[in-house]
């Protein structure tokens, strides 16, 4: 029988009411399948596209099996990149935000000692890519002894990027009495063989048979030889004339190469590889979420697992050579139960790509058409016009949730001896508000942070001022972070 609503699972009221304030009312299929399972703590292998709500499939069971007062790491989630780590890691800390659930992101690049720092807080969750996980496994810095949950996301990838020995490595770190759950678009070999070497009994759910969505994406490709693609994204682009597209490369030398043709043409368009400088990456990401330009070239590292509202089309500016990519990459559009476009361009001697990808996914994609010179000068008109209309900038969804929460800073922590009851206690005195407007409390040693939720955080800063917390007076200021 098909549940509803959120309330006929075994889930607690804050979790419940997070996820009415994302506005998530009924579960998605997925969710559906897995939730059940996954509460009863049994090991899952789900097959399931990105874009169907899985990241809320496994973090609503993570952050309600989660014990709070506990202060080492009980759950953890391979990702295979650091942008859908922090993705992951935000999505998880909007479901786990009235139960105050800590979450911490651990990927390449960013300085250890900042990971460490913050591993040495209480912290309930683990998001990571495998390299640097595995490094703070080997540097002692990530406790695993209290770990009760470990999910591998988008296993495919994490596979195929060639981070199986990680993987195997982290898995056989932790305790063996845990839960383990695994998400995949799609199951090779070497996925089923990582399950059944590591999982007890798991429960299979498999959610779409054929891989890839025609009723909410409209798939076509076009024949073209390698010489005229530049022209016929210029035709394509102009027909289309899409708010927001995205466009994949092979190589970050050829979405270097189309991003200088694009931008020569006054295209609003950014890039993103894994050439790039992190703090780089997510910052396109970021600007592409809030509709700071349209275009965004692409290889397809970068992208995976990426969730961006309103993606109207997606285009293959080079096939895939993966046939798994092609999934991944078109399932940029048509999300949330929008109705998106995907255009691929294949060249004469991409036939056996081309096969491949339409074996796998079922389907023969249908050719269409380049557009005529006709359909594109009746269509320059509206292009230039949208090319020079002032952009109206979306807000983040991360921004739009994280409006109403304003984080403090008190000049105290773990010297002072100061624990978060203590904050709890003083601050739900407070005429007005109550406990459920806490968010997360982070103590470190001479300093502390407090979420303050739904509107109240000028209020309470205010009144503590003047407000003393065990006996003392702290300084307290609006946090920058
Ligand atoms: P994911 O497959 O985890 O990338 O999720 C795809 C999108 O669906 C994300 O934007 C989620 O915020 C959204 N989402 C997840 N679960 C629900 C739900 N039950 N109702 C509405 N939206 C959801």
């Amino acid at each position: 029988m098909s549940k509803q609503s959120f309330k006929d699972y075994a889930i607690s009221e804050e979790i419940i009411r997070a996820l009415d304030s994302l506005g998530y009312e009924t579960p998605t299929s997925v969710q559906q399948e897995v939730l059940p399972a996954a509460l009863a703590r049994q090991d899952l292998v789900v097959k399931s596209q990105t874009g169907s709500g899985k990241t809320a499939a496994f973090g609503i069971p993570v952050c309600e099996l989660a014990d709070w007062n506990e202060n080492k790491p009980q759950a953890l989630v391979l990702t295979p990149t650091r942008e859908l780590a922090v993705q992951v890691k935000e999505d998880l800390t909007h479901i786990g935000r009235f139960k105050r659930i800590k979450v911490a992101a651990l990927y390449g690049k960013q300085p250890f000692t900042i990971q460490t720092a913050e591993l040495k807080q209480r912290t309930h969750v683990i998001v990571g890519t495998p390299g640097r996980v595995l490094d703070h496994i080997q540097r002692g810095t990530l406790v695993l002894d209290r770990l009760a949950c470990l999910v591998i996301d988008e296993a495919d990838e994490m596979l195929n990027m060639g981070f199986i020995e990680q993987v195997e490595a982290i898995i056989q770190a932790l305790p063996g009495s845990r839960v383990t759950m695994l998400f995949s678009a799609t199951l090779p070999r070497d996925v089923e063989s990582l399950c059944q070497k590591y999982m007890n009994n798991p429960v299979h759910i498999e959610l779409e048979a054929a891989g890839v969505t025609t009723d909410q994406i409209q798939h076509s490709l076009i024949e073209v030889k390698d010489a005229d693609k530049w022209p016929l994204l210029q035709a394509v682009t102009i027909v289309e004339n899409p708010d927001s597209c995205m466009i994949f490369c092979r190589t970050k030398e050829q979405v270097d190469q189309l991003f200088i043709r694009m931008a020569a043409l006054d295209y609003s368009c950014d890039k993103i590889h894994g050439g790039l400088e992190q703090e780089v990456r997510f910052e396109v990401m970021n600007a592409f979420r809030r509709g700071q330009f349209r275009y965004l070239i692409a290889t397809d590292v970068a992208a995976r697992g990426i969730d961006i509202d309103n993606i109207s089309l997606v285009i293959n500016y080079d096939l895939p050579m993966e046939k798994e990519s092609y999934v991944h990459r078109t399932g940029r559009t048509g999300r949330a139960g929008k109705q998106g476009k995907a255009i691929t361009f294949a060249t004469p001697h991409e036939g056996k790509f081309l096969a491949d990808i339409e074996r796998y996914i079922g389907f023969a994609i249908p050719v269409m058409k380049a557009p005529s010179r006709e359909q594109v000068a009746l269509r320059e008109p509206a292009f230039e016009a949208k090319s020079h209309a002032r952009t109206t900038l979306k807000k983040d969804k991360n921004e739009q949730i994280n409006a109403g929460i304003m984080k403090l800073n008190f000049n105290g922590g773990k010297k002072k001896k100061l624990r978060a009851v203590d904050f709890v206690g003083t601050i739900a005195r407070i005429e007005g508000v109550t406990a459920e407007d806490i968010g997360i409390i982070t103590i470190q040693d001479n300093v502390s942070y407090v979420d303050i939720l739904n509107g109240k955080g000028p209020l309470v800063l205010e009144v503590m001022q003047t407000t003393n917390i065990k006996g003392k007076l702290l300084k307290v200021r609006k946090a920058l972070k």
